[in-house]
C-alpha cells in the first residue's frame, strides 16, 4: 500500500491545438526540476506549482487557453535577507497564434501563445506566468521583519547619491 498521493504531474509538452479543439480541462502539477528558470528565480520552490487550465474554442472561433496557476515559493526579504513565503497566483487567458505575425489578429485581452507545431511548451508557458507575477522585491510586513531596527547602515548611507536635479540646482544658483 502507498501513501503516496496520485501522479498529477503534467507533460512538459501538449498538442495545444488538438486540446482546444477536444475542449479539455488540465489540472496538476510541476515540480521545481520541470522549470528551471522560476527555481533558479526564487530562493526555493518546496512544493509543486499547481495548474488548471482549460482548453477551448470560443463564440469568435480563437482557439484559447484559461485558468490560474499558483506556486507558494521561498524568496528572500530584500530588507533582512532572511527567507519568506511568497504564493504566486496567475490568471491565465491566452490565445493560440501559429506565429508571431498572428498575434496582432487575436482578440485584445489575450496574450498571444505561439504555437507553431503539435508540441507546445506546456511547462515554459507556466514557468512565464509565474515569472511575470514574481514581485521584483519582496518584504517582509512591517513589524514581522526582522531587518527594520537595523536598517539604516553606514553602508547603505555611503551609497545614497546625490540627486542629479539637486546638483544641478546648485549649480545655477552658484554661477
Ligand atoms: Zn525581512
Amino acid at each position: 500500500m502507498s501513501t503516496t498521493p496520485p501522479n498529477r504531474a503534467l507533460p512538459a509538452t501538449v498538442d495545444a491545438r488538438k486540446l482546444t479543439g477536444q475542449g479539455v480541462r488540465l489540472t496538476g502539477c510541476f515540480c521545481a526540476s520541470q522549470l528551471p528558470r522560476l527555481a533558479n528565480a526564487v530562493a526555493a520552490l518546496p512544493e509543486p506549482v499547481e495548474v488548471t487550465l482549460d482548453f477551448a474554442t470560443d463564440e469568435q472561433n480563437q482557439r484559447v487557453v484559461s485558468g490560474q496557476v499558483s506556486a507558494n515559493v521561498t524568496v528572500n526579504c530584500q530588507r533582512c535577507m532572511q527567507p519568506m513565503e511568497q504564493h504566486l497566483q496567475a490568471e491565465v487567458a491566452l490565445g493560440l497564434v501559429w506565429s508571431e505575425e498572428d498575434a496582432p489578429h487575436l482578440n485584445r485581452d489575450l496574450e498571444p501563445w505561439v504555437v507553431a507545431d503539435e508540441s507546445a511548451s506546456l511547462s515554459d508557458m507556466v514557468e512565464d506566468e509565474l515569472l511575470l507575477a514574481l514581485p521584483y522585491v519582496n518584504y517582509h510586513p512591517v513589524g514581522e521583519c526582522s531587518g527594520a531596527s537595523h536598517f539604516s547602515t553606514g553602508e547603505v548611507e555611503a551609497e545614497e547619491k546625490p540627486n542629479p536635479f539637486q546638483v544641478l540646482e546648485q549649480l545655477k544658483k552658484k554661477s
